[in-house]
Order: structure tokens, then sequence, then C-alpha cells
């Protein structure tokens, strides 16, 4: 497809030839290996060194059309003049960057004391977007382990959290692709995750609700199969968030 677009520079120079976008070569990479990508996927593998600084330009291009589209004078309104740029910066290296970015370097240790103890982590703040109107989830998180062979540091749950949940998401699918991170990366024996989440699509439009949240849970492995186990693991979060006045 040949580019409507008037700047050059968000074009691929390697790939000028076919005169294709950047986001169109990166999403024929991800075809060609028939991988999936939805809202809420990582796509880092498929984006080469230097590439986003590319994306980030095209989508500050589209994002300006989008500020026309709106009837907003882009070229003398002083307050909006640099808007298409931040918001693209924003989007690929902050509130979308778990999309864009590679996971953070998390390493594994065995578990040489063979630590069979649950214990759990948070509250860890959780801040996402949906994937329906691309407005704010804000909220807290909860997590659980039974450790198996591996354990991993504290802080590595928090930095996985921010990274999976810095994606337009629906709450319940968040949940489940964390829970699938942690997993594999400290094969615990149990895991529980618990959300709870202000979602701005219910506040700031819709019904307006303010105060409403929403609390999802998943419990895998000895959690699932354990019901005390499972007791101990919510009553251990109730404890953390009383102990945080949440
Ligand atoms: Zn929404």
């Amino acid at each position: 497809m040949t580019s409507t677009l008037p700047n050059d520079n968000i074009k691929n120079f390697d790939d000028q030839i076919t005169n294709k976008l950047i986001s169109e070569i990166i999403r024929d990479r991800i075809k060609n290996a028939g991988i999936r990508f939805s809202a809420n996927d990582n796509i880092a593998d498929f984006i080469n060194h230097g590439e986003l600084e590319i994306l980030e330009k095209e989508v500050a291009s589209r994002v300006k059309d989008l500020l026309k589209s709106l009837v907003i004078d882009v070229e003398n309104d002083h307050n909006t003049q640099e808007t298409a740029e931040r918001v693209s910066k924003m989007y690929l290296n902050e509130v979308f960057k778990g999309r864009y970015h590679e996971q953070p370097k998390v390493t594994s240790f065995p578990n040489d004391k063979n630590l069979d103890e649950i214990y759990t982590v948070g509250p860890i703040s959780v801040r996402s977007a949906c994937s329906h109107h691309l407005v704010p989830i804000l909220g807290e998180c909860w997590i659980g382990i039974k450790p198996g062979n591996k354990v991993i540091g504290l802080s590595k749950f928090a930095r996985v959290a921010d990274w999976v949940f810095s994606r337009p998401h629906i709450q319940e699918e968040a949940v489940m692709i964390l829970a699938d991170e942690i997993e594999k990366l400290c094969e615990p024996k149990g895991l529980g995750i618990i959300v709870k989440a202000q979602h701005y699509c219910m506040k700031w439009r819709g019904v307006k609700e303010p105060n409403t949240s929403m609390i999802n849970s998943i419990v895998r492995g000895d959690f699932r199969h354990d019901l005390s186990l499972k007791q101990e693991f919510f009553e251990l979060v109730k404890q953390q968030s009383a102990t945080n006045n949440y």
C-alpha cells in the first residue's frame, strides 16, 4: 500500500521499494509468523532496533489527523501544537509500553531451601486502559505464591505487573495474562491473583458512576485444588488490604 502521509520520516528507509509504512511492515511480520496481535498482546519481538522511533513519528502524524478531524486548530492553538507528539510518545513508551517493549529482565533463583509456605505481595499499583474506549483503568493487585522450584525477587512481581497492565485491556484478560507470565517466570506450585480497579469508562463517561470498582481473581495449581490454601490466600490479602487502608 502506498503511503498517503507527507513525511518521509515515518517510512522505514530500508523498505523504500515497497513504500510501506513502518506499522504495515511490522504488521506483515507478525502476520507471516501467524501470531495474534490484539491490543493486549506484546509485539516487541517484531520491532527491530530503531523502528520504534519511526513508529512514533507515524503515530504522531495519525494523532494529528485525529485532532484535525475533531476540528481543533492545531496550527494556531498553542495548547495543542505538540499534543500529537506527546500522545504518540505516551502510548508507545508509557501507558502502552507493555505492547512495544520487551519484558523487564527478571532473574529467577533455585528454591534451595525448599520453601513451601505461601506468601502474598501487594498492593501493587496497576495502570491500564480499557480496550473499548482507551481511557484509564487504575487499581491495585495482590499476588499470592506457593513456591515451586524457582523463586524471583519481590519487586519483580511489580515490574512484571506494570509491563502486563501497560496495554489496552479488559480486566479479566489482564489477570490471566499476568498469571501466565508469573507461571513462566517462577513455576509456582500455587498462584493466586486479585485485582481491584476503577474503570474510567464508567467514571468519566457512560453511566458516570464515580465509586464503582471491579474485583476479579484467578487461582491456579494448589490454590485451586486445596480449599484451605485458597482461603489462606484470601485471608492474607484481606489483612494486607486492611493495613493499607484500601
Ligand atoms: Zn471502556
